[in-house]
């Protein structure tokens, strides 16, 4: 690129050569829309809907309980689950769509502490998702108390914890890419150094999946969760997957799922007294799946496989490149952004955040400019890219946007001062 400044012009050029572009057509969002938050929660494909209104109308008005065989329902987990395993580098019956990501890591840091009896360290990221480290604290104390979460932070403090801790740690629990910075971890470097100590490695992909490069088997990982509303476009409250690796599905490191549900059963429809895992990841699933949900995933789900990842991630990177270029020479000098993001592309997923003391007013004032971002407390502007339908003229608009707002003092404006339940 020229040292000219970057023009509107270079914006829609680069949209023109774009080979994603294709995609946004595919997606419900209007023209002077930029939304940023694909990452949050994506958008609605365009054949979601009429695919809905086939289950609803078909499947379960006409057909009502035949449609579990003839429509193949009872099968959609693991049909699901077998497509998202192209995304995550996993075989097809390592994964399942099935519950909430927390309700997934609840089956699977469990299965993984009871895989390594006697040990009782569970190692995490202090700063770690929220919800990540209330499951792991939860269980402990359902295990009695002699479990312990120790948390740090960043690689190097998770590989002296490692190292600290040694044959007493059961399992590392780590979020590949951060929801508050958007820095990507090394899944491969992490998992090798808890195996080392003979613990499990356990990866939460919600930032991850459909977004960056993921290949779950090359990296050793033993068992993951992931959203399927985030950057996989299932809608609102999506179901989640789970991956256990083939590993752990046999005898005799055969994992268990605590919450032994009927349709985890190996025969569900026998209706025994006595609960028997299912052969695979099937063990995984609880209860009846929500068809619904689950078939609007599979609409995002495979879009999501129709683009390259190589081409993902490059359109991404080239995104966020693009805007904090465009941050610097748009915005006033004094503009106050920090960039929390790895400055370094390759440890940085699908998302640029920025700290600033009134990060919460720039949102609010952003998206009555129709700049749709979040804010993370206590002071991060997150903007997430989705190569799907973000284009460049997005970060040009974005860009422009943030400049006014930081230009004028509309953030003083009440309004942009008062925080809502969800931010
Ligand atoms: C979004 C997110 C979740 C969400 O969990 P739900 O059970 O779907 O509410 C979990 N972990 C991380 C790291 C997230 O970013």
């Amino acid at each position: 690129m020229s040292a000219e400044p970057f023009v509107l012009q270079d914006a829609l050029d680069l949209d023109a050569r774009d080979e994603l572009a294709h995609f946004s057509a595919r997606f419900e969002l209007a023209d002077d829309l930029v939304y940023l938050d694909g990452n949050s929660l994506g958008a609605l494909p365009r054949a979601t809907p009429a695919r809905i209104v086939e289950v609803v109308r078909a499947e379960w008005g006409d057909d009502l309980i035949s449609s579990w065989n003839k429509h193949g329902w009872i099968s959609l987990p693991m049909r699901v689950g077998a497509k998202l395993a192209r995304l995550l580098g996993a075989y097809p019956d390592e994964v399942i769509a099935a519950d909430s990501t927390t309700v997934n890591l609840f089956k699977i840091v469990s299965a993984a502490v009871v895989l390594r009896p006697g040990r009782t360290i569970i190692v995490s990221e202090q700063r770690n998702f929220g919800t990540d480290l209330y499951v792991v604290e939860g269980l402990a104390r359902l295990l009695g108390g002699k479990h312990e979460l120790r948390l740090v932070n960043g690689a190097a403090g998770v590989a002296a914890a490692l190292a600290e801790a040694g044959p007493r740690v059961a399992a590392l629990v780590l979020t590949h890419v951060c929801y508050r910075t958007g820095r990507m971890l090394d899944m491969a470097g992490l998992t090798r150094l808890a195996h080392q100590q003979g613990a499990l490695a356990v990866w939460d992909l919600a930032h991850s999946a459909g977004a960056v490069p993921v290949d779950l088997n090359a990296a050793g990982a033993d068992f993951a969760v992931g959203c399927g509303y985030k950057f996989l476009n299932g809608g609102p409250g999506a179901p989640a997957f789970l991956f256990a690796a083939r590993r752990h599905l046999e005898a005799p490191e055969s994992a268990r799922c605590a919450l032994q549900g009927w349709l985890g059963h190996a025969r569900p429809f026998a209706f025994e007294t006595a609960y028997e895992a299912a052969p695979g990841v099937r063990r995984f699933q609880v209860g009846t799946p929500p068809i619904l949900s689950l078939a609007a995933l599979e609409v995002g789900v495979d879009i999501a496989l129709e683009a390259p990842m190589e081409a993902v991630r490059a359109k991404s990177l080239a995104l966020g490149e693009l805007l904090i270029r465009l941050i610097g020479e748009r915005c006033p000098a004094d503009h106050g952004l920090q960039l929390v993001s790895p400055r370094d592309t390759a440890q940085r997923g699908s998302q640029l955040c920025f700290s600033h003391p009134e990060a919460y007013g720039i949102v609010q004032a952003l998206i009555a400019r129709r700049v749709v971002g979040d804010f993370r407390a206590p002071n991060i502007l997150r903007l997430g890219l989705t190569p799907l339908y973000t284009r460049f003229r997005h970060m040009w608009a974005a860009a422009e946007a943030l400049a006014a707002v930081l230009r004028d003092d509309e953030l003083q404006r009440p309004e942009y001062r008062t925080r809502a339940a969800v931010t």
